[in-house]
């Protein structure tokens, strides 16, 4: 049984199709990382959704530039998605920190060293850290490809267990996810470049470029010994699968 976890939850996951956030579906997650914490699981959160919380609050000035757009939809909405998450955890008795990190953290041993022990410290209090990019100051070379990525770093940085990937599918598939005919893979070996080489080829064709990065990412995480586990956060009680030890998405390792 894991005793430790990085649970990444995409935008999809927390959105609704018409870009609105979805407080169902994050107040189900929360009870399930909860339950998870209840188990004596020590976890960290990393959550999208800051700019698509802010698109929802916020029509940013006409002719303002698309990295500023970003940072401000980012700024309004991480301060919502923040306060979802700090009632949702208090209604367990929990408390949850926020953490924001850019690429430039992980590169400078000072700042790495800083938040290691912050998220220490946080773990020893049983607070539960929410982790997102900071999207405010991470501006080009300052930027994760995405957040899969900056999850894989901060699994990395704890030497967690296992890392969860959720988003808005299950898992990788031999084919296009809509298709019927397409099958699951439930395991596949860091080293398998068969695998990735067989998503890459069809990103454009099905534009599948998520579960692109998401294997490369995964790879990566595998290969330093830990387990990435994808799966859909839309899938009801996916995270209770974990302590049963049956994951129903694909698994990297
Ligand atoms: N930091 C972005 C947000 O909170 C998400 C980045 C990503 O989805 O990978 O909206």
């Amino acid at each position: 049984m894991y005793k430790s976890l990085v649970i990444k939850v995409g935008t999809n996951v927390l959105t609704r199709p018409d870009g609105r956030l979805d407080i169902t579906n994050i107040s189900h997650l929360v009870d399930q990382i909860a339950a998870l914490k209840q188990a004596g699981i020590s976890l960290v959160l990393v959550s999208s959704g800051a700019v698509g919380a802010g698109r929802e609050l916020l029509q940013v000035r006409e002719g303002t530039e698309e990295v500023a757009r970003r940072q401000v939809q980012s700024a309004v909405g991480q301060v919502r998605l923040m306060e979802i998450y700090r009632q949702l955890f208090h209604n367990h008795g929990l408390l949850c920190a926020q953490v924001l990190a850019t690429k430039g953290d992980f590169r400078d041993d000072l700042h790495a060293d800083n938040m290691l022990n912050c998220f220490r410290a946080l773990l020893l209090d049983e607070v539960v850290p929410v982790v997102n990019e900071n999207d405010v100051v991470a501006v080009s070379e300052l930027m994760f490809t995405d957040n899969d990525e900056l999850a894989g770093l901060v699994a990395r940085m704890l030497k967690v267990d296992a890392l969860v990937i959720l988003s808005s599918v299950d898992g990788l598939y031999d084919g296009p996810p809509e298709n019927p005919a397409s099958r699951l893979i439930v395991d596949v070996a860091a080293s398998d470049q068969s695998v990735l080489g067989f998503v890459q080829q069809k990103k454009t064709s099905f534009g599948r470029g998520g579960m692109a990065t998401k294997l490369r990412i995964a790879a990566k995480t595998a290969t330093a010994g830990i387990p990435v586990l994808l799966g859909n956060g839309r899938t009801p009680d996916i995270l209770n699968k974990l302590t049963e030890g049956n994951w129903p998405g694909t698994t990297v390792s």
